[in-house]
């Protein structure tokens, strides 16, 4: 099972370096690689307490792996939370986070500017699941509240939600969560837990997508759910079969009882959603990611004064109708931001090109695209280097027109993932490709 995280207060760059690493053996200075797919056992009696439970420890890397265990706890730490479960991707994180809370039968309520992948898992796998959903516009409190009903298992939100970054406020989603006596999930992915902790707001549950910031280096998939250690599924014992009844494959053991607050939802997620369905982190992308994250703050503040110059250089411009930036002070999470990001405002954010919505929209950007040579088209966010993509072609496209809209997008919609290089270098590409455009205006004005 997860190994308890240390309880000797650290820094959080202290924590990002040295966390859940414990040397022994021989001592490398750098966490090994376990690359092992099993675990010799000291005896039989020792196997047989292992796979019942009775005793923590590794049996096989499907489960757990060492490399896996120190990223388990150094993310915990980070986000101050009591335990984690790192898996193979951030889809694969949220995949079994809901799965072991929502049976069939039960009900999501999601925010509608969630990342297109956590769509597409709560409106179609999830659904074929017997899970249902109800998104709602993540600011509208009220919604929220208005969407729970009897069968409701969560709360699902992002700390910052991409690509046109609003900042949830997180404290006002939780309030309703805990009325309702459901746990709030948040995905931290876009905030980082260098800019924001969800679970000093009221955030039960914390996914994140570690391919993004916590790798940093768009090298390795991963991702990792952390539980705060706050939600007690004791209360309504009825509402929480998994943690309060007996856990038919280990006999009677009740996980509540036997693992607690903190801890019993790792030792489910891991000894059946793992388990059962084998989304298992590699232990090389594990320390690929411990890596990444011994950097994080230094990359994040970085990133985030990047992206911050970068957005304030084309409110000023002309070929730009719109910049979707927390930082600048007509936007309208500002407050939030103020509140929730006081370490600095995202990275990933967007703007709009000038034009109308029209046949032509799609060419227009794509010849914006297209002549970039610093920032790169791609895919994914929270990279070294600088990224843009189009979300209503990419990473929105499987979304319906109504929900892009909801989600703040449109055609002309350029998504932005700030990297390490010289901003100036940075705003001279956009400046250069953005050009055009300025002549085009002028050419149609005459
Ligand atoms: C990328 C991403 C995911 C999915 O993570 P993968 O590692 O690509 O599976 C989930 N949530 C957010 C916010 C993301 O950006």
């Amino acid at each position: 099972m997860t190994s308890p995280c240390s309880a000797t207060p650290q820094g959080f760059a202290t924590a990002q370096v040295q966390a859940g690493y414990q040397p022994t053996g021989v001592v490398s200075a750098v966490p090994p690689i376990h690359q092992t797919a099993a675990y010799e056992f000291a005896s039989l009696a020792e196997a047989a307490d292992l796979f019942a439970l009775r005793r923590p420890g590794i049996i096989y890397s499907r489960n757990a792996n060492p490399t896996q265990q120190i990223l388990e706890e150094r993310v915990a730490l980070l986000e101050g939370g009591a335990s984690a479960v790192a898996v193979a991707s951030g889809q694969a994180a949220v995949a079994v986070t809901i799965l072991a809370l929502v049976h069939r039968g039960g009900h999501v309520v999601a925010a509608d500017q969630l990342y297109g992948g956590t769509i597409d898992l709560l409106q179609e796998t999830l659904d074929d699941f017997g899970i249902s959903v109800t998104f709602v516009d993540q600011d509208d409190i009220a919604a929220w509240r208005a969407a729970v009903t009897p069968r409701t298992r969560l709360l699902f939100a992002e700390s910052v939600a991409n690509p046109i970054a609003q900042v949830l406020d997180i404290r006002a989603v939780a309030d309703v969560a805990h009325a309702a006596g459901v746990p709030l999930v948040i995905d931290n992915t876009v905030g980082t837990p260098h800019l924001v902790r969800p679970g000093e707001h009221g955030a039960d549950f914390v996914v994140h997508s570690a391919t993004k910031f916590l790798s940093g280096h768009g090298s390795s998939l991963g991702g990792v759910v952390v539980d705060q250690g706050t939600f007690d599924f004791g209360a309504e014992p009825a509402r929480w079969p998994q943690f309060t009844a007996p856990y038919t494959r280990f006999g009677d053991l009740i996980l509540w009882d036997r693992f607690g607050s903190g801890q019993a939802f790792a030792a489910l997620v891991k000894s059946k959603y793992v388990h059962d369905l084998g989304p298992s982190l590699s232990p090389f992308n594990a320390w690929q990611i411990l890596q990444g994250i011994e950097t994080l703050d230094l990359r994040v503040s970085r990133q985030s004064a990047t992206a911050r110059l970068i957005a304030e250089h084309l409110a000023g411009h002309p070929a730009v109708a719109r910049v979707h930036h927390p930082a600048l002070a007509d936007n309208p999470w500002h407050g939030a931001a103020a509140r929730y990001l006081p370490n600095g405002a995202p990275s990933v954010f967007s703007f709009d090109i000038v034009g109308a919505e029209d046949d032509g929209s799609f060419d227009r950007v794509a010849a914006v695209v297209d002549e970039l040579r610093v920032f790169r088209l791609v895919a994914n966010i929270g990279d070294a280097r600088s990224m843009v993509a189009h979300p209503a072609s990419m990473t929105h496209s499987h979304l319906t027109a109504d929900q892009r809209t909801a989600a703040g997008i449109s055609v002309n919609t350029v998504r932005v993932s700030a990297g390490l290089e010289d901003p100036a270098d940075l705003i001279a590409d956009l400046d250069r490709v953005l050009a055009p455009l300025l002549e085009d205006a002028l050419v149609a004005a005459r």
